[in-house]
């Protein structure tokens, strides 16, 4: 299963097309779980943005997770990450690779040049959650495991999986499970 946790207030039709979006594209239960507090620690104070890595890893929440679970948590807020190759600088979330837990954030969502709020944060959401299953980045320009700067995000809103990613996500999902 995976749960959403919410940040943010949204509406409950985006987080409900977000649970849809992610449940077609992996065919696992998604649900939405409740409402989380955001970790203090983890407000970059110099950035006013979150740090990401923090958000998740700080995260403090009774959520009961299962052998094969995994948690999305959904913000509005602006987010940043350690310096990395890409260097300082916002993100659209973070996950633990490989791990349980991840976020995506619809900051910037709806503005010039990139999809919807709804759209976005599916097809972010989707991206995040496919790192947890250790789904890299895709060159497949549809393919939600594409990276979220490049132009192909935005160009195809729709949530979906490369034949190569779905498989492996299917592999990964399976062992999971087992
Ligand atoms: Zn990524
Ligand atoms: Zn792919």
């Amino acid at each position: 299963m995976i749960r959403i946790v919410t940040l943010s207030d949204f509406p409950p039709d985006v987080i409900d097309f977000v649970s849809r979006r992610i449940h077609a594209a992996y065919g696992m239960g998604c649900e939405l779980e409740g409402d989380g507090a955001v970790p203090k620690g983890a407000l970059d104070d110099e950035q006013s943005a979150y740090d990401a890595v923090k958000m998740v890893d700080e995260m403090d929440d009774d959520v009961t997770l299962y052998a094969d679970d995994k948690i999305i948590y959904l913000t509005k807020e602006a987010l940043t990450a350690p310096p990395g190759p890409m260097g300082l600088g916002p993100v659209a979330g973070y996950a633990q690779y490989g791990g349980g837990k991840a976020v995506a954030t619809a900051y910037g969502l709806g503005e010039k040049g990139l999809p919807s709020v709804e759209a976005g944060l599916a097809k972010r959401a989707a991206h995040y959650v496919g790192h947890l299953w250790d789904l890299h980045h895709c060159y497949d320009v549809r393919c939600a495991m594409h990276p979220g700067w490049a132009p192909g995000f935005a160009a195809y809103p729709e949530v979906a999986l490369c034949l190569f990613c779905r498989e492996k996500s299917e592999r990964k999902i399976k062992l999971g499970s087992g």
